[in-house]
This record gives structure tokens, C-alpha cells and sequence, in this order.
């Protein structure tokens, strides 16, 4: 159904949009202001119109409007969304400000309830990550993180937005990309005064590099920053189908502490229905081989909400990796992304099912306990299957750390690579960012200028 907002003002219209269509995921939702109300009348199904009086505190106008408009489409639809009104990436922001500032836990979850409308659940779970992310953060000195991106992958995914590109396709490009990144992270390492707190290598998939250009990266890591004494080095190892014996040994001889495994299924028929082209068997045996070279940091990541799957798929998926005993587990909401080829191409698969619902990351979650884990950090995206979260479990002492500190924006991020997004958090809260290009053409065409960005006085002295 095509759905048409008419606002009286052109205020707060991304707001509007996320809520009405947090509530209509499935509608085309577009904003109008009063000037063209006509043709929303006309060319629309549906029409809402949202009223924005006169304000003098944007912030308290804002949160009204929302708490007014949540409750006509809750009674309009019988519907009651888990996060109520927040539509931001980062809800744990919200208790953890309140226990920075010193309030007590009952206000802090009464302030969620009764400003932002979320559910008791969703409230008690933010309050208990916040307070485990507190507890870890507290003791570190905030600085800056660094980010290199591996912007290849084996095949691409139907649900990927990221910046990744097939490495079969591109391999005569992997070392050009190479010595790009090697020019930017020396120009990093030339502009910060101290040392990273922790280095993460994402993409992508790190380990589609062949073992000598892993090899080659990781040196120059080391040989710029005291990767020996960093808090945390993670490298992804998400694609099963690109680990091996040889590229474990790479990572292994160099100081990474934690990796990253993904299955996101254990069921080989949605593997190949997201684009994966790998086995579930793949998984296990990525798995057992990176325990044998002595990896005792390994986590998982799943995701709900895949084509196809109910309740018995992920059952059998959670009993296989408990079986595994993997050291954390990450649980995404399938999230439709418009990139994506699971939207861009939606005829070739609006015929499978596609659920998720608190019932379902309840069974993640209990199998996290199950092994062990608490929850320590939870992020949420736009357009997610059942308007929930992603939620990270570990054991204790096994938390992402990185993940922490740039969900809360604690840290700088210092990222390198195609698509990497830099991001310079100054003490007066103030958050600048610069994005580099996603195409590897164009970041090599680019490179000297994006690495004269990435260390200029602009972005850095606020
Ligand atoms: S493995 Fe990750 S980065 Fe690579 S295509 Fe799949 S979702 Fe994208």
C-alpha cells in the first residue's frame, strides 16, 4: 500500500517517517508538507495528517509529537512497537547517560516507559547492557580505535549493504588495494599522538585475502601501532568457507585476540537462499580448526528472520552452535536494507516466509545464557524484521569491546579502507564524520586526497 504523511510543518520529518513506517513495513510510506496535499490525496491509499504546533523546546516538541502520533497508529493498528518511540541505532545510550548522571535505576526505566514508550522488556534489557557496558568502559582511558576494511567477500549476500565486492571478480585489484590501505593507515599512524585502544579488521571478509596479503597487512598494523599491548584485535573470519589451517596461523602469528566466525544459519537450504555458498559442515569445521590453533576468543554471529525460517530452523541452528561453544554470540533482526539485493530484487524472493518475533531472539538468548553469556551490547537498524535489536552475548571478560565503545560513541574511530566511515568524537559531544568511498576504483583514485581528510586540523581540532 502507498501511504502518504501530510505534516503541517517540515519539521521532524525523518522522525514522522521512521514511526509510521516502524508501524507499516511493509507500505511505501512518503512525507508531503501542506502544499501538496493535494496530490497525496490523489495518488495515495492512504492519507495521515500530522499537526506540528508552534514549539519553543525542539527537543520536548519533538518527543510530544512522537508520543501523540505513537498512540493514534497503535490504536489505529491494535499494534504496540517494543521500542515504543525510539527509532535511533543506539537506545542503550539512554540508560547509560542516566547512570552516568547518577540516577537510580527505577528512573531511569520509568523514563524509558513513560517518555519513550518502551515496553518493560525492552527497557530492563537496555538498563542491564548499559550497566555491563558501564562497568567495562569505567575502566579504560577513552581515546581512539582503529578500523581497517578487507572490502571482499567470497560471494555477496542477499541482505548486504556493506561494501563488499566478489573476490573472485576482483582479485587482480586485492594488492593495488593493499598499498592504498597501507597509505592511509601510515598516514593515521603519522597523525595520532597515542596508541589505539583497540584494533578491529572488518569488511568484507578479512580472511578472502589470500595468506601472504593477510600477512602483509598485519605487519603493517604492527609495525605502526603497539598492536602487543592493545586492549583488543579482532579480526573477522565471517565467512567459513574462508578460513583455513594456514591463514589461522597468519592471524595467530601476530597479536589478534578475537575472531570472528559467522554461520548466521546452521541450515544449508537458507544458506544458499541468502547467497552464501557455504555448508553448515563448513561452519563446524572453520570452527574446530581456529580452537586447534589455540583461538579462545571465537564469536558467532546468527541472524533471525532469514527466508524460510521458523521456530524449529532456529532451534536446530542454536542446538548446533551450543554444541560449538562459541566464546560470544551476536543475534541480528533480519534487516530489510534498500541496497540490498533482497529489496532491490524483492519479485525473486517475496515468496518466502519471513518472520521474527521476540519468541524467536528469546530462544537466542536463552541458548546464550545457556553457554554462559550476558548480554553486553545491543544496536538497532532501520526496517528490522519485528522492530527489535541486535544483541550481543559473551561470557565474561569475552565481550567486543570495540563494539562497545563505538556503539555508545565513547571512542574515535580511525577507519581505514573503502566504505570506512572515520568518525572524531570531541569531549564537547560533538561527533564529525568522514565517510570514504565504497567503490575501490574511485578510493584508489582518491586515496592521497582522503588521507589528507582523514588528518586535518578540521576534522580533529573542534
Ligand atoms: S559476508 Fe558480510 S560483508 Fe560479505 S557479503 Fe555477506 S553480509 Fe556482506
Amino acid at each position: 500500500m502507498r501511504r502518504a504523511v501530510v505534516c503541517s510543518r517540515e519539521d521532524f520529518f525523518y522522525d514522522i517517517h521512521s514511526l509510521v513506517k516502524s508501524f507499516y513495513p511493509s507500505d511505501d510510506v512518503v512525507i508531503f508538507s501542506l502544499d501538496d496535499e493535494e496530490k497525496a490525496s490523489e495518488e495515495y491509499d492512504a492519507k495521515l495528517t500530522v499537526e506540528i504546533p508552534p514549539y519553543t523546546d525542539r527537543a520536548e516538541a519533538k518527543n510530544q509529537l512522537k508520543q501523540d502520533l505513537y498512540r493514534r497508529l497503535s490504536q489505529t493498528t491494535g499494534k504496540e512497537l517494543p521500542w515504543g518511540t525510539l527509532s535511533g541505532i543506539r537506545p542503550t545510550k539512554i540508560p547509560m547517560k542516566g547512570l552516568n548522571d547518577g540516577l537510580a535505576p527505577e528512573q531511569i526505566l520509568r523514563d524509558m516507559k513513560d517518555r519513550y514508550l518502551v515496553s518493560d522488556r525492552k527497557a530492563s534489557l537496555a538498563l542491564r547492557i548499559a550497566n555491563l557496558e558501564k562497568s567495562l568502559v569505567d575502566k579504560l582511558t577513552p581515546g581512539w580505535d582503529l578500523y581497517a576494511g578487507i572490502p571482499f567477500c567470497p560471494t555477496i549476500c542477499s541482505y548486504c549493504t556493506f561494501s563488499s565486492s566478489p573476490i573472485g571478480k576482483w582479485s587482480k585489484k586485492v594488492d593495488q588495494y593493499l598499498d592504498d590501505l597501507e597509505k592511509e593507515l601510515r598516514a593515521v599512524a603519522k597523525w595520532m599522538k597515542t596508541q589505539p585502544n583497540t584494533i578491529y579488521i572488518g569488511g568484507g571478509t578479512p580472511t578472502s585475502l589470500e595468506p601472504y596479503q593477510l600477512e602483509r597487512l598485519l605487519s603493517v598494523i604492527d609495525e605502526l601501532f603497539d598492536s602487543k599491548h592493545v586492549l583488543e584485535f579482532t579480526v573477522e573470519a565471517g565467512r567459513p568457507d574462508t578460513v583455513t589451517p594456514e591463514k589461522l596461523r597468519v592471524l595467530k602469528s601476530h597479536p589478534v585476540t578475537r575472531i570472528s566466525i559467522n554461520p548466521q544459519t546452521m541450515n544449508d537450504r537458507t544458506l544458499e537462499l541468502i547467497g552464501r555458498r557455504h555448508t553448515s559442515e563448513e561452519t563446524i569445521a572453520a570452527f574446530k580448526m581456529a580452537r586447534d590453533e589455540g583461538f579462545d576468543n571465537i564469536n558467532m554471529d546468527l541472524i533471525m528472520g532469514l527466508p524460510d525460517e521458523g521456530k524449529d530452523e532456529v532451534r536446530y541452528t542454536l542446538d548446533q552452535v551450543e554444541k560449538l561453544d562459541p566464546d560470544s554470540l551476536t543475534v541480528h533482526s533480519l534487516a530489510f536494507k534498500r541496497a540490498s539485493r533482497l529489496t532491490t530484487q524483492w519479485a525473486d524472493y517475496k515468496m518466502l516466509s519471513y518472520e521474527n518475533s521476540d519468541e524467536v531472539m528469546d530462544m537466542a538468548s536463552e541458548s546464550a545464557l545457556k553457554m554462559g553469556m550476558a548480554p553486553y551490547y545491543l544496536y538497532r537498524q532501520k526496517n528490522m524484521r519485528g522492530n527489535l535489536e541486535n544483541v550481543g552475548y559473551a561470557r565474561p571478560g569475552k565481550e567486543g569491546l570495540y563494539n562497545i565503545l563505538i556503539m555508545e560513541e565513547i571512542d574515535s574511530i580511525l577507519a581505514c579502507g573503502a566504505g570506512a566511515s572515520t568518525k572524531a568524537v570531541h569531549p564537547n559531544g560533538l561527533i564529525e564524520r568522514v565517510v570514504n568511498p565504497k567503490d575501490i576504483v574511485t578510493y584508489h583514485d582518491r586515496i592521497d586526497e582522503l588521507c589528507d581528510k582523514k588528518v586535518s586540523g578540521d576534522l580533529w581540532n573542534k
